[in-house]
């Protein structure tokens, strides 16, 4: 693989690849990944106590102050109503695949990143089937990697969204500036803990895959691949750039 990976990265929410991957993205970006942010929706519904237009000043604020913290310098903002992607009409939704179009043209992404469509939130699923249909429509097939935000309680009626592999990354050496992202996004954590969910999920997949012996972490981020087959000088270099890591397909589809 010559020259640096390019990485695009979709996240519904303001917060969403702070929780979700953030340890990850900091070994890529430290590994030189040029790494650029997609933000789809303007995050406006995620407060009880901050108005609409406001929260919205606010979370692109908290969004830019996490961006410098990990050294991200592009993004790009569809602005799409937060909350209203499962129900776009369909002008909306043309619109806003024709901006995604743009955006996978002008990037060139080796490494797209998206929401899993087993994922809780609607806006989470919609992002990835949204994503998918444009690349499956224009031909290209960059290395995906799936990260989870929403786990609970979809256990209980989760879609399948079935992986070629799946890959846990650990990320002690990154925890802590990861749990410092999250904490910017403060209107977030008005609601709820983020960083201790997050820690606490990290923690929990590494000892439910047996990191401690496998890597030697404590802490471990979990992700679906997809086109690895048809990439498989991305998927090298991006394997190298993550360790340690560990291919847990075995463990996590012996079960099914
Ligand atoms: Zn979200």
């Amino acid at each position: 693989m010559s020259g640096n990976l390019r990485g695009l990265f979709f996240q519904p929410h303001q917060d969403d690849a702070a929780i979700g991957l953030g340890g990850t993205i900091q070994k890529l970006l430290k590994g030189g990944m040029e790494m650029s942010y997609v933000y789809v929706t303007d995050g406006r519904h995620g407060s009880r106590t901050i108005p609409p237009d406001e929260l919205v000043k606010v979370r692109r604020e908290e969004a830019a102050a996490e961006r410098r913290l990990l050294g991200i310098e592009a993004y790009f903002e569809l602005g799409i109503e937060d909350g209203t992607l499962e129900s776009l009409s369909k002008d909306k939704e043309a619109a806003a695949k024709a901006k995604i179009d743009g955006i996978l043209t002008d990037y060139d992404p080796d490494v797209v990143f998206l929401p899993s469509k087993s994922d809780l939130h609607p806006d989470h699923r919609c992002t990835d089937i949204m994503v998918i249909g444009c690349l499956l429509e224009k031909g290209l097939a960059p290395l995906i990697i799936k990260y989870f935000v929403w786990l609970f309680p979809d256990f209980y009626y989760k879609e399948p969204d079935v992986a070629e592999r799946v890959l846990m990354v650990g990320i002690d050496q990154v925890l802590d500036t990861k749990l410092d992202a999250i904490r910017l996004h403060a209107s977030q954590l008005a609601m709820l803990s983020y960083d201790a969910m997050a820690a606490a999920v990290n923690s929990y997949f590494a000892h439910a895959l047996r990191a401690p012996d496998l890597l030697g972490s404590r802490y471990v981020e979990v992700t679906g691949l997809y086109n690895a087959a048809r990439r498989p000088e991305v998927l090298e270099t991006y394997l190298d750039i993550v360790q340690p890591c560990a291919d847990v397909t075995s463990i996590l589809h012996g079960r099914r």
